[in-house]
């Protein structure tokens, strides 16, 4: 058998493994599970290819990402090492070739997508081959509790009936919380598993949360085409909104989002990438199996839906670990929006994760510091001296019975309106529209005149973050309360809210619109 340093150094060119790597590379060559969580860029590929490379037979790697498949197995093969893939795009022609060739032990690595398994055809041919190792990539995506839940990761544990007991099963992701962690070993029935899971803390990044109100200004203020900067926004609109902002203000800048040709898409993605063009705006199409070291800025326009989207993204800045920062935009508008995307889906656990994400923006905590407790890690410090919350311009205020105020009115309202309606309510707005519906008889009418509207919706999001108000509705959200309500109501519970001093400054201020 083949030493692993020397693969190493013979097909990557690498002097040393990573922080387990190595651990994890010998469990499966020992014939133990191995469970690997790493973050992206980690090096998660290698410990799963070098151990194929080096054992006798065939090692079967579960990808769901169809579309990177013939770059990896192109990579690999520019290498030396035989491998192949088997997904949807493949014609029969190709897949009955390629089958033929995995029976009579041609590949050293076989990708395959996880729809794959339910074929018959497929299942018989894996029984007769000589299957040295199962590795699952993305193996959150078996877990409800991911955020990436693909039913047809379930049907990966037949195989541990088709290959024989002593054949090893590794599985790798970049984002799994303890809970998941579990999830994913029960599911795939790991033994005993090697685990490794590497730190997920990124020291060389700054992270920001900016609550913004006029966000292409802001913006603006945070960008320069030194480095490279990548601008996510949640929709294609955004994307070409900001896009068509920053051309018009002279920025060299290119977009990527999937609603755009095949062909547009590849020009502007490589564009970025070559660095012909510093800044990229784009959904979150834009990035996975994306390997470009040296991005100094992601910037979420928007608020992602749910932490691990978030860190995910924002770790593609500083790959190459030089200082580069994490900047996340947020209004109270993008937790409306989102908190009603996820009551129209049916993804489990999107709501809880949707609050956690909010907390994130809210919180007055250390960002690097929520970030990995979030993924189940305990620094030992508690302020890390370098995020925006450790610079310490916030102040966190109880902002209770401003919560009881809108709850009353909400109530009064018979829970039917959304966020504008009862904000417009409680500032006492004259319109017709509140005068034919008798709004401006209600006892609350007016009874937050002093505050901003912004800071009323900031309230309102806050207390949907927490889970003391819902939305419901088909065409437009509506406030409506849930069983914890009532605490707030009679302040059992209290809810804090921090603040940018900046931030508190332009919201104490009356606005007059
Ligand atoms: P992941 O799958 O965890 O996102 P990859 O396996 O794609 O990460 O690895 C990310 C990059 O790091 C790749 O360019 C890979 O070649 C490189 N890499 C992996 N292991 C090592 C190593 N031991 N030494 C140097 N570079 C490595």
């Amino acid at each position: 058998m083949k030493k692993i340093e020397t693969v190493l150094k013979e097909y990557y060119g690498y002097d040393h493994f990573r922080p387990g790597q190595e651990e994890l590379i010998e469990a499966i060559l020992k014939g133990q599970d191995a469970l690997g969580i790493m973050p992206t860029g980690g090096g998660k590929s290698l410990c799963y290819q070098i151990p194929a490379i080096c054992m006798e037979g065939t090692g079967i790697v579960i990808s769901p990402l169809i579309s990177l498949m013939k770059d990896q197995v192109d990579a690999l093969q520019t290498m030396g090492v035989r491998a192949g893939f088997i997904n949807s795009q493949l014609d029969k022609a190709t897949y009955l070739n390629t089958m033929d060739k995995a029976l009579f032990g041609y590949y050293d690595l076989l990708y395959i997508a996880p729809e794959r398994i339910a074929s018959e055809h497929f299942l018989n041919t894996i029984s007769h081959m000589n299957i040295n190792m199962v590795a699952v990539d993305e193996a959150h995506c078996i877990s409800q509790w991911g955020q990436d839940f693909r039913p047809s990761y379930q049907t990966i544990p037949q195989l541990r009936d088709i290959v024989p007991e002593h054949v090893p099963f590794a599985a790798f992701t970049a984002t799994a919380t303890t809970q998941v962690q579990e999830d994913i070993s029960q599911q795939l029935r790991l033994q005993k598993p090697n685990k490794f899971v590497a730190s997920f803390d990124r020291p060389n990044l700054y992270f920001s949360v900016v609550q913004s109100k006029k966000k292409s200004q802001d913006l603006l203020s945070r960008i320069n085409e030194e480095g490279s900067t990548i601008i996510y926004c949640n929709t294609r609109k955004n994307v070409e909104s900001v896009y068509h902002n920053l051309v018009k203000k002279g920025f060299d800048v290119t977009y990527y989002h999937a609603g755009i040709s095949a062909e547009e898409r590849i020009k502007n993605q490589d564009d970025f990438i070559y660095d012909r063009k510093p800044i990229m705006v784009a959904t979150n199409a834009f990035g996975m199996g994306i390997d470009k070291s040296n991005v100094r800025k992601v910037i979420h326009y928007n608020m992602p839906l749910n932490m691990e989207s978030y860190y995910q993204e924002a770790g593609r800045a500083g790959r190459d670990g030089a200082p580069s920062e994490a900047i996340l935009f947020y209004s109270g508008q993008d937790i409306i929006t989102n908190t009603f995307l996820i009551e129209q889906g049916n993804q489990p656990h999107a709501k809880e994760k949707l609050n956690r994400m909010i907390t994130y923006c809210k919180t007055g905590q250390c960002l690097r510091a929520y970030i990995l407790n979030y993924f189940d890690e305990h620094p030992e410090w508690e302020r890390c001296e370098q995020c925006s919350n450790c610079d310490g311009h916030t102040e966190t205020i109880d902002v209770t019975v401003d919560c009881q105020k809108i709850l009353s009115c909400i109530h009064r309202m018979d829970q039917r309106f959304g966020a504008g309606m009862v904000t417009d309510v409680l500032r006492g707005k004259n319109n017709q529209r509140i005068r034919s519906l008798q709004f401006d008889q209600l006892s609350t009418y007016g009874i937050m005149a002093k505050k901003t509207d912004e800071r009323i919706k900031d309230i309102i999001s806050l207390m949907i973050g927490d889970g003391y108000l819902a939305l419901s509705g088909d065409k437009y959200p509506i406030l409506t309360f849930t069983n914890k309500t009532n605490a707030l109501l009679q302040a059992q519970d209290k809810l804090l809210m921090t603040y940018k001093i900046v931030d508190k400054v332009a919201h104490d201020k009356v606005d007059t619109q």
